[in-house]
């Protein structure tokens, strides 16, 4: 059964949302007319990773529907591969948009229908922000213990990534000329996101 929806109330309650997007984007999802094309080229959504395709998130921003955007498994499965971007006749860059959304979602705790996306962001921003680069066993490890709190956990499948990780990936650490600079472009960036 679809759900009714009172336009009037939602423009009324969260009109200024698509402005908000704008200013979190800077991309102006009011110019979207539905055409339909960035769903059609999105293999996400095509192979159903998404509960609602990318031009319904489009419009459910354009309605003011807030929470329901917010709530979505859509904004965690986008891959960000910019395929809708270039089919897009509007020329709106729906990663971002998709970007802008799921920061505002962090924001709000509202993370839990794709909780696992969110755990990956944390343990690669911490390794980012740790060592200059990613660590990728480090990541493996921390992935693990975040998500099941168990390292051995599915060691069944983990067998075969674990002697790839033995065997090819760096043991130690990796060193960056002056990891300082990127904590410094990291606390830049949550400083500038802080005041939007
Ligand atoms: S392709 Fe662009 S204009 Fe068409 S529905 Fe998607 S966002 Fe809207
Ligand atoms: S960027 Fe996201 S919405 Fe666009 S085609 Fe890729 S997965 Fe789909």
């Amino acid at each position: 059964m679809s759900a009714i929806v009172n336009l009037s109330q939602l423009h009324k309650d969260h009109g200024d949302f698509a402005e908000r997007v704008f200013k979190m984007s800077g991309q102006d999802v009011r110019k979207c007319y539905q055409c339909g094309k960035c769903s059609a080229g999105c293999s996400v959504h095509i192979f159903n990773g998404m509960d609602v395709s990318p031009n319904r998130v489009m419009r459910m921003i354009q309605l003011g529907m807030e929470q329901e955007v917010l709530n979505t498994r859509s904004i965690w499965a986008c891959v960000l591969c910019s395929t809708c971007t270039a089919r897009c006749p509007r020329d709106i860059d729906i990663p971002r948009v998709m970007d802008a959304l799921r920061i505002e979602a962090k924001k709000r705790g509202i993370t839990q229908k794709f909780k696992n996306a969110n755990v990956f962001h944390d343990v690669f921003m911490n390794s980012i922000i740790k060592y200059g680069r990613v660590y990728e066993l480090g990541l493996f490890i921390g992935l693990k213990l975040k998500q099941s709190g168990n390292l051995f956990a599915d060691l069944e499948m983990g067998v075969p990534a674990l002697i790839n990780a033995a065997t090819r990936l760096p043991k130690f650490p990796p060193k960056v000329k002056n990891p300082d600079e990127i904590r410094k472009i990291v606390e830049n960036c949550k400083r500038i996101e802080g005041e939007k």
